[in-house]
């Protein structure tokens, strides 16, 4: 985690993000909306904070949002859950992943995740002295080869940790995939951790919560936040939802992890999770829109891109513009056109970063005016 001079190596969205900061260059690196959420949930936060909400919340999280969490699983998915038993909130969907990898790994053990991956998955199974073990999402579709995850999980592996709707890809994964996973992981012992935190980001093909899928319940942990649902990125309320004593295993490194956060923020989030229906199609409806626009703007700039089914990002291929190295447009992409982007490679490593070294990650959610304007910058490479 450090570099070679021996100082903290930024994540590469804070490096990103500090390139945007310093060339003035549209942000569509690291992502995270640039407007505020609903009005209600804004207040609610507002009113906990002047109505003394400022001190420890219990550790589990306040009672009224861990019911939230189980009325929101019900209302979308069917699930019943006991919110004093099996649900937790965490310091965003971060801390979850990281409590629960920690919890759950020995030095020596295997865990599974697609590839690319959420560069947080890598680095704590390494704190962990766990084996990360990947399985390649194949461009342009970015679907797993499903005999590749059969060969992969083994014996040796403690968890499979899924993503979807899946960052950076925007692939969301369908039933034969998720229920391929539950097979694997019920032969060979293994715990199911699924991220989820752009669940309500899917533009067509629907969020498939694993966890409802048969024989799945029993052995999954799944996690997900209220960052990119209301956007509130920054309040870091995360929660997951578990069978009690996995809910035990994980609280007892998370209580000293963060101990707590967010007092006033919780009970934002809870008011957020119980917004009408139309909030949840709302937000999808006009990410889509923001979508097709970044993806008109970067195929009429000559860039090669990939369809993107939900989150907030599009992958595109810069070789057709002449850059075989995504990493390096992406450091000459200010200069060039006065916009940022992440590099493929962030999310992956060896032998799939070196097949996908011009691909390159574009967020898309950001005002409309934002992304007519970085459209018009691209252009520029055309
Ligand atoms: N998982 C994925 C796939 C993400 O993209 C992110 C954040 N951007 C997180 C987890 C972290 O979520 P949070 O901000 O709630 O910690
Ligand atoms: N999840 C966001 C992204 O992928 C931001 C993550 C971060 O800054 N750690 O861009």
């Amino acid at each position: 985690l450090l570099g070679a001079d021996g100082s903290v190596r930024p994540t590469i969205f804070a490096e990103m993000s500090a390139l945007a900061a310093r060339t003035g260059a549209i942000n569509l690196g690291q992502g995270f909306p640039d407007e505020d959420g609903p009005a209600a949930v804004l207040d609610a936060a507002v009113a906990a904070i002047r109505a003394g909400e400022n001190q420890y919340p219990p550790g589990m999280g306040i009672a009224d949002l861990r019911l939230a969490v189980a009325e929101h699983q019900k209302r979308f998915y069917g699930l019943d859950l006991d919110p004093d038993r099996e649900v937790l909130i965490t310091a965003g969907a971060t801390e979850a992943i990281a409590a629960t990898l920690l919890a759950l790994l020995e030095p020596g053990d295997e865990v599974v995740t697609f590839e690319p991956y959420y560069d947080e998955y890598g680095a704590v199974i390494a704190l962990a002295g766990g084996v990360h073990r990947t399985v390649p999402l194949e461009p342009p579709a970015f679907r797993p080869d499903l005999d590749r995850l059969r060969e992969t999980v083994t014996d040796r592996t403690r968890a499979i940790l899924v993503n979807t709707p899946h960052n950076p890809t925007g692939t969301v994964l369908d039933r034969e995939t998720l229920t391929t996973v539950v097979e694997l992981a019920e032969r060979h012992d293994a715990v199911i951790i699924t991220d989820s935190v752009y669940e309500h980001l899917t533009f067509g093909p629907e969020h498939i919560p694993l966890e409802s899928l048969p024989g799945a319940r029993e052995r999954t942990i799944a996690i997900s936040s209220g960052g990119k649902t209301f956007n509130t990125t920054g309040w870091k309320v995360g929660w997951l939802t578990a069978p009690p004593e996995l809910v035990t295993a994980v609280l007892a490194v998370k209580q000293f992890l963060t101990y707590v956060n967010g007092a006033p923020f919780q009970p934002a989030i809870a008011a957020g999770l119980r917004l009408p229906d139309a909030y949840f199609t709302g937000i999808a409806d006009a990410l889509a829109h923001k979508r097709d626009v970044l993806s008109a703007g970067l195929s009429a700039a000559g860039f090669g891109v990939f369809p993107s089914d939900g989150t907030y990002f599009v992958v595109a291929d810069a070789a057709p513009l002449g850059f075989p190295e995504g990493v390096e447009l992406c450091r000459r992409l200010p200069e060039l056109a006065g916009v940022v982007a992440v590099p493929l490679g962030a999310f992956s490593r060896g032998e799939y970063a070196a097949r996908t070294a011009s691909l390159v990650r574009f967020a898309f959610c950001k005002r409309m005016e934002v992304l007519e304007e970085a459209a018009r910058r691209l252009a520029a490479l055309a």
